[in-house]
């Protein structure tokens, strides 16, 4: 098993639209970046990078790219995803944090993972989204941007079907042999 971390934070200003794990979110601001500043998946895309060795979103996405003007992060997270498939790892499970002190995230919260786990072709229960404030402290505490926090497991292709073989017994994991009958 390998672990990543991600951690980003973006500005709040007027005249942006809020967008959090692909949810556009009402609010009297948004957040400033490149893309649609979408800070949540941009920790996890970062999380995911991080634990498959493949460097950071800055990297793979650069924000002196004109083609990355404006772009939905939920189409950077679909890249991420296809060279996650290309290195051969498998996702295991993605916990994220988000840190606002507004608006409250609880109403989207489940409409994120649906995008997040449709857009990596994983199943919900594997993704874990929740929100927190920081009490009115600091930055995100007055307002002045959100951050993110993600974390996530990646499991390398190779040792999956390794740990199925090896269970000749019971392979559940297996779905295709017909053993676990
Ligand atoms: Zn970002």
């Amino acid at each position: 098993m390998r672990v990543g971390m991600g951690y980003d934070v973006h500005r709040l200003v007027e005249e942006r639209e809020l967008i959090l794990g692909g949810v556009r979110i009402p609010y009297e601001k948004g957040l400033l970046g490149h893309s649609d500043a979408d800070v949540l998946l941009h920790a996890i895309m970062d999380a995911l990078l991080g634990a498959a060795g493949l460097g950071d979103i800055g990297t793979h996405f650069p924000d002196t790219d004109e083609k990355y003007k404006g772009i939905s992060s939920v189409l950077l997270l679909g890249h991420v995803g296809k060279l996650l498939e290309e290195h051969a790892y498998i996702i295991e499970n993605i916990d994220a944090t988000i840190i606002a002190q507004k608006p409250k995230m609880k109403p989207y919260i489940e409409q994120m993972k649906k995008n997040i786990a449709a857009t990596l072709q994983i199943e919900e229960d594997q993704i874990n989204v929740k929100a927190t404030t920081e009490e009115g402290l600091g930055f995100t505490g007055i307002g002045e941007g959100i951050s993110s926090q993600a974390i996530c497991a990646l499991e390398k292709m190779t040792n999956y079907s390794y740990k199925v073989a090896d269970n000749e017994n019971d392979c559940a994991g297996c779905c295709g042999c017909g053993r676990n009958k």
